[in-house]
């Protein structure tokens, strides 16, 4: 029997192959340049058709995440549209932490990834058909390391400044794929929360934060190593462009609410973090940060607030990261979502766990709470 091929040379491919034998194969994730980070994986396996496929991925236990594994089972597409699940098995004892894929293509061909990838391409196709709408600006905010355009949307007429973005962690492709969601909600026409929305807010969306760590196939970093969400106090030039430019606008034209869209590797439930421990916190600041968690959490069943970060303790936030950052500096009721890679064992979903559409409809759920957090507010500020 002939062995498998596999290739990882094209946008946001990442894997190192080892030994091929047949249809095994074993595999290393390759770190973010100029990082310790590893996590994220995309790679194409080539000739394995009706035979199973055991895909070897080592050495886990020093990735960036090692509680990422259990309980995972890899993203896997014959069509690169349809993104299932193959069952997977974590050994931390095996090869210093190892997780054993298993998969029998249909086809000749068949894509893994860490989560459904969302290319540059896509990126693109994305900002294009937004930005040929009526109502919809685009503005070029600035440039990365490598030369790539950092885009914003903005549209809405009203008078709340919100600013939704996404990806300052390339590897949390589902962020992008809340984004697509969430312009869907704003741009169609015929939907009235988003109608609604545009006329008491102008939302400023940055669907990428790091198009350079997106193309590389990095987990958590920009072109040179950076961590961009923990620039947010000082950002340069020459490590965290993205970033700069990304709070230039900010500074330019306010912030009242903030959403950064991120994923968690190891937590298996979507959940958001506040801004406790800032230096300049004030209760009705945190109150309605709470507010807004109380009503996402009513409106989506895959919201849930009982698992999630440790808070801060007073004075203690660490302002290089932008939730804590944007409540400081713009007295702004900001947070972090977190989705996760794998699935709900409270509420799963067997053939794609956590997916592409699961975090498009939890988008939709977002803003129709931020529609209702702003439609109540005056009653709850009584
Ligand atoms: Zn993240």
């Amino acid at each position: 029997m002939s062995d498998i091929l596999i290739d990882a040379e094209f946008d946001s491919g990442n894997i190192e192959v080892h030994a091929i034998e047949g249809t095994r194969a074993r595999l290393a994730l390759r770190k973010d340049n100029q990082s310790d980070f590893a996590q994220w994986f995309h790679f194409r396996v080539s000739g394995a058709a009706g035979r199973e496929l055991e895909l070897k991925i080592g050495n886990l236990n020093t990735s960036a995440y090692p509680g990422g594994w259990p309980q995972y089972d890899a993203c896997v597409s014959e069509d690169r549209e349809y993104w299932g699940r193959a069952s997977s098995s974590f050994d931390e004892n095996e090869d210093n932490g190892t997780l054993t894929i298993r998969y029998v293509p249909a086809g000749d061909l068949a894509w893994f990834a860490y989560f459904a990838p969302y290319s540059m391409e896509r990126h693109h196709d994305l900002i294009a058909e937004a930005a040929s709408l009526e109502g919809v600006d685009h503005v070029r905010l600035g440039t990365t390391l490598d030369g790539q355009p950092i885009d914003c949307l903005e549209l809405g007429q009203g008078e709340i400044k919100v600013w939704l973005y996404a990806r300052q962690h390339p590897g949390e492709t589902m962020a992008q794929w809340w984004m697509e969601g969430a312009l869907d909600v704003l741009t169609d026409t015929a939907d009235s929360v988003g109608r609604r929305l545009l006329q008491h807010c102008r939302f400023h969306i940055v669907p990428n934060c790091n198009p350079d760590g997106s193309r590389r196939g990095h987990l958590r970093t920009n072109a040179v190593g950076t961590n961009l969400n923990r620039e947010w106090a000082e950002p340069s030039g020459e490590k965290s462009p993205e970033v700069l430019a990304i709070r230039n606008r900010m500074d330019a034209t306010g912030v009242d609410f903030a959403m950064d869209v991120h994923g968690d590797e190891a937590i298996p439930v979507a959940f958001l973090a506040g801004f406790e421990g800032i230096p300049g916190w004030r209760d009705e600041q945190g109150e309605d940060f709470y507010r807004y968690q109380r009503i996402l959490d009513r409106r989506s069943p895959d919201f849930q607030t009982e698992q999630g970060y440790a808070k801060s303790a007073p004075g203690q936030a660490n302002l290089t990261m932008s939730t804590n950052q944007l409540a400081e500096r713009f007295g702004a009721v900001a947070m972090t979502l977190e989705m996760p890679f794998k699935d709900n064992p409270a509420d799963p979903e067997p053939e794609q766990g956590w997916s592409p559409e699961r975090s498009m409809m939890l988008a939709r759920d977002c803003l129709a709470a931020l529609f209702e957090w702003i439609e109540t507010r005056d009653a709850a500020q009584r």
